[in-house]
């Protein structure tokens, strides 16, 4: 009894904690070993330890509870413009650094770095959203700073560093460094070329590394409080990238004024400002006038990293529902063992898989160096993986009946969370364009992407068939503008179902042959068709212990 006068407390399945989100997760621990990962397993089995805790649920509770908050002045009038944090923010920035998500690829010269990267990455978006925004960042600020062979021997050392310092000071007087993008103005988010930010070259030097002052403003600039930030400005040669301290050498403040906070719909816990610059002063980063190549770098990775991230969000999704149906009973069953109940769950797994298998894939090829498939590729999986993560969200959390919509559930802030994903970094229109990009710029990524579906070639009729239709399709990319989006979806279709034939537990594949490339399917979860191994699929999904 626990106190009620009226009742007690039945049939309410408990928090999922305490388990290890990778050593749980029987997919994502073979993904890892195909695209060979496992060297890192004791890296992975800490952040899986930790993601899976009640504690780090409860950092993340609070830090979307206790929300941030600006000071623009101190008490005696002095501009500060700083972002005050509650403490378990601070505390998840600790830990998700503490385990090199951001730099692991970076710091780990194997292969397989960059697949045990995403699976940290995939990890920690089911531990928190807000934190993964400055990871994201940080992780992809290196291939920018390539651009400059002095600036990346500068920065990135302490860039790639674990250790996370909250102080608002020089970032070299640090242990470790966050890095912040600061590029949407008011004008024009999708189309940079909109950019009015000016800037002037502070001395006789031009030229990469050269210093430069800055004016304008950015409509939207997450994690303000970062040591490192790029930003994108107008010269008298054309839209060029800067790379920028928060504060400067002498401990003041860079010239900038934070305006105010976005009050957003998710994503919380993180600050996203809107900002002014005065005379800010930064260093050229690459070619002048060639400002958008070099910030692509940096897009490419932060889209991969969406991709995963998105692919992260839905296991957590799936992961709640598989527990919450599995401790429920309605109608003397367990929730997820009646057979219409069971065929959502089964459903949203074989999409979360496929999702997963996707997006590591696509790490793997970042430590294979296959920058066609990579460049062709990335874009569709961040735009399919963020496109599904809504709908995939809202029907795990009707699995979870009332509770899954009232604010104190996980599933709330999932919920608001899943949307996000797929307008920064590139919206789901722009993402798709960014496919037909690649295929007119670097038509031989065509080939090479079929090429990756066709290795399952014989695995299963339906996905042979498919990856033919898809070749037809994409023989002539001109004219494709008007139905990029559906394009994108046939290629991570194709590509999901040659991963799965080769890689996943034969139920898995079988499933998503059936419905994502056969066509016998309906348009919501739920709707897998007769005949299907939906039992194995299930137990597949579910964390044990
Ligand atoms: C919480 C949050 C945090 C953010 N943090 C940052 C940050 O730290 N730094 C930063 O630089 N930005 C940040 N952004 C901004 C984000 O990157 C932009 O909002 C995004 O790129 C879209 O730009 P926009 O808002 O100007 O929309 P627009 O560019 O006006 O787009 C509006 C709509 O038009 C569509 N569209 C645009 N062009 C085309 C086209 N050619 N064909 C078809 N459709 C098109 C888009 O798909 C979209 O649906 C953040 C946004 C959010 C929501």
């Amino acid at each position: 009894m626990d106190g009620y006068a009226t009742h007690e407390v039945l049939n309410q399945p408990g928090a999922l904690e305490g388990y290890n989100a990778y050593a749980g997760d029987r997919a994502l621990a073979e993904a890892a070993r195909v695209f060979g990962a496992e060297w890192a397993g004791d890296a992975l089995h800490h952040a899986g330890a930790l993601v899976g805790s009640a504690h780090v649920q409860h950092l993340a509770r609070q830090s979307n509870r206790h929300l941030p908050e600006l000071r623009t002045h101190d008490r005696f009038g002095h501009r500060v413009d700083v972002v005050e944090f509650h403490p378990a923010y601070h505390e998840l920035m600790g830990l998700i650094y503490g385990c090199g998500t951001h730099s692991f690829a970076w710091t780990h010269d194997r292969p397989g770095a960059h697949v045990a990267r995403g699976v940290l990455s995939y990890l920690w978006n089911q531990g928190e959203n807000g934190v993964c925004c400055p990871m994201g960042m940080t992780f992809a600020a290196i291939p920018a700073l390539r651009h400059d062979p002095a600036l990346l021997a500068e920065w990135g050392p302490l860039i790639n560093s674990t250790a996370y310092d909250p102080t608002p000071a020089y970032a070299k007087d640090k242990a470790g460094a966050t890095v912040g993008m600061a590029m949407t103005e008011k004008q024009g988010g999708s189309d940079l070329r909109a950019t009015i930010t000016t800037a002037r070259p502070a001395s006789g030097r031009r030229g990469s590394g050269a210093p430069y002052v800055i004016t304008g403003h950015k409509w939207f600039f997450s994690v303000p409080m970062s040591d490192l930030f790029l930003t994108l400005a107008q010269t008298e040669t054309g839209l060029s990238c800067f790379l920028a301290t928060g504060w400067l050498p002498d401990g003041s403040r860079n010239r900038l004024k934070l305006q105010r906070l976005k009050d957003k719909c998710g994503n919380k816990s993180n600050a996203s400002s809107e900002v002014e610059f005065h005379d800010l002063q930064a260093v050229l980063l690459g070619d002048e006038g060639r400002g958008i190549r070099t910030i692509i770098e940096m897009a490419h990775a932060t889209r991969l990293d969406f991709a995963i991230g998105s692919s992260g969000l839905m296991r957590q999704a799936l992961s709640q529902a598989v527990h919450h149906t599995s401790n429920r009973r309605a109608f003397q069953r367990s929730l997820v063992d009646l057979p219409l109940m069971r065929n959502v769950v089964a459903d949203l797994a074989v999409e979360s898989e496929a999702m997963m298998w996707m997006s590591m894939r696509l790490a793997y090829a970042l430590d294979r160096a296959e920058a066609l498939l990579s460049r062709i590729c990335t874009p569709v999986a961040k735009y399919w993986a963020c496109k599904r993560a809504s709908g995939f969200v809202a029907e795990a959390l009707e699995c979870h009946g009332g509770n899954g919509f009232i604010a104190d559930h996980l599933m709330e802030r999932l919920y608001r969370e899943a949307p996000l994903n797929g307008i920064w970094e590139g919206t789901g229109n722009v993402i798709c364009l960014d496919v037909l990009r690649a295929m007119q710029r670097e038509p031989e990524s065509v080939g090479v992407f079929l090429e990756e579906v066709r290795a399952a070639r014989g695995g299963d009729a339906r996905l042979d068939a498919y990856a033919e239709r898809l070749a037809d399709r994409l023989a002539d990319p001109a004219g494709l503008e008007p139905v990029a989006r559906r394009v994108a979806e046939m290629m991570a279709a194709a590509l999901q179902g040659s991963l799965l034939v080769r890689y996943a537990h034969p139920a898995v594949a079988d499933a998503f042959c059936a419905t994502r490339l056969d066509g016998e399917w309906g348009h919501g979860y739920g709707t897998l068709p007769q005949g299907l191994d939906t039992q194995a699929i299930v137990d597949r999904a579910s964390l044990p212990g």
